[in-house]
């Protein structure tokens, strides 16, 4: 027998529906054509993001029933502490919010002097923001791979070493605020990255007296992608790679609402540096709240320690990322460009080839996600020139690498079919793909831009 089901049976649903075509086009027209600003509930299918939108577990729901909602000491922080030193073999741990708490608490700690870099595969949104906010600078040093779509490579998320190696040299590794490794790497399209190229960079990192942040939302998937396409890993279990793949960092920032399945969540992870840990504890309390809580309630907490485990199952990883995959197939057998091999959390669509004759400044991903939407009431997200947004120095529009459409798949929430019908739509859009038409901003946020910014189709009058 070749195919498997999904390893859980469905004991709950939420009924989704869909508006019709002539409502569709009104809707994101009132949206701004910014898919953030439509109500989710005048979408059919949702896959805008896979954070936060996970189906939690029976085993998840149940825990909520134990959480300890005490300010200070919650039973519930200690078992996401023992969790995180079962996992990942870390001493210190803060739960935040969400990712970006994780990283507004943290980032300014690791800054020994004004203007050092940030270097990393490629750095997430809230990260660079993170980032810029704390006036360092963010630099890209994945492998040019990663911006061939069409070129099969197993760890399209690797860092390039020799580049990294030249950046330290060229800039001084005085300049080099700390190494930002993302796994997988979501920006270059769910990219896994492999141990060896993690080992290559530690080994970077010693060399020059650098530390090694794992930004880690998707940590689990990564470590399948390793189980499967790196020798040598095949028989180790989903935590044995997890633990060697953190045994090469100092630290870590994780947004838990991916690879940890619950609907809210961040940690910060810090291996031995009690003296960070005790800076970034500080910064917490009145950022996220006090350390043993950072922003959440201990039935959140209970429901992420639990996560953590589940997002580990070896059969969970392969239902989840082969149903990403199938997705994938499906629409390359239709012709239509992605980014090859598929990635752990999403498709990731070349807009750029998919819509040749929209030039990059009218933002040829965010077409598409307007266009299917109103085809199918499917909800996808641009990850191109839009969400890179403009230099924060000389203001000039920055170009993305690829012009990507993201159809990101939500944790144990969509079937097969719904898939099928991403790709009929997506299909059917692409035998008209000369007709669609670029955008043009009406409203333009200076800072993640991509979340609030107002269009219009380019060349149209100006609307209300
Ligand atoms: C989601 C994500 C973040 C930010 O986390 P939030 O929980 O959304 O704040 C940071 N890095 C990566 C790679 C992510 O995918």
């Amino acid at each position: 027998m070749a195919r498997k089901a999904e390893p859980y049976r469905i004991k709950m649903v939420e009924p989704i529906r869909m508006i019709s075509r002539a409502e569709r086009m009104q809707k994101i027209k009132e949206a701004g054509y910014n898919p953030f600003l439509l109500k989710s509930e005048d979408v059919y299918i949702d896959l805008l993001t896979d954070s936060g939108t996970g189906a939690m577990s029976d085993r998840q729901w149940s825990a909520l029933m134990l959480g300890d909602e005490a300010y200070a000491g919650s039973r519930s922080f200690f078992k996401v502490k023992d969790a995180v030193k079962d996992i990942f073999n870390f001493n210190f741990v803060i739960p935040t919010h969400q990712g970006r708490g994780a990283e507004q608490v943290l980032f300014p700690h690791l800054m020994r002097r004004q203007k050092q870099y940030v270097i990393g595969n490629m750095h997430f949104d809230t990260t660079i923001a993170h980032i810029e906010l704390n006036g360092m600078i963010p630099a890209d040093l994945v492998i040019d791979d990663a911006f061939d779509t069409g070129k099969e490579h197993p760890f399209k998320g690797n860092v390039d070493l020799d580049k990294m190696e030249h950046f330290i040299r060229e800039k001084g590794a005085e300049n080099i605020a700390f190494i930002n490794i993302t796994i997988t790497c979501n920006s270059a399209g769910g990219q896994p990255v492999s141990m060896e190229n993690m080992r290559g960079v530690r080994a970077i990192a010693d060399k020059y007296g650098l530390k090694i942040n794992i930004d880690s939302a998707r940590f689990a998937e990564n470590a399948y992608f390793i189980k499967k396409r790196e020798s040598g890993y095949a028989g180790k279990s989903i935590k044995e790679i997890v633990r060697e793949m953190y045994a090469l960092a100092d630290f870590f920032t994780m947004s838990a609402k991916k690879d940890a399945i619950v609907n809210m969540g961040g940690l910060i992870g810090i291996k031995e540096d009690e003296e960070l840990y005790q800076a970034a504890a500080a910064s917490c309390v009145p950022m996220e709240g006090f350390i043993t809580y950072g922003g959440l309630s201990g039935r959140d907490m209970e429901a992420l320690a639990v996560g953590l485990q589940e997002g580990l199952d070896v059969d969970y990883l392969e239902s989840r990322i082969g149903q990403v995959e199938y997705l994938g197939q499906e629409l390359r057998r239709c012709g239509i460009p992605i980014q090859w091999p598929v990635g752990g959390h999403a498709v990731f669509v070349d807009a750029g080839k998919f819509l040749p004759h929209i030039p990059a400044g009218q933002f040829p991903a965010q077409a598409l996600c307007i266009e299917l939407y109103i085809e199918s009431g499917v909800r996808a997200v641009e990850v191109g020139s839009l969400l890179l947004g403009r230099d924060p120095r000389t203001g000039e529009q920055k170009k993305a690498g690829v012009e990507f459409m993201r159809l990101t798949i939500p944790r144990r929430v969509y079937t097969d079919r719904h898939m099928d019908y991403v790709v009929d739509a997506l299909a059917e859009i692409w035998r008209r793909r000369d007709q669609v038409r670029g955008l043009e901003f009406t409203y333009e946020p200076k800072v993640l831009r991509h979340f609030l910014c107002r269009l219009k189709p380019a060349g149209d009058q100006a609307q209300k």
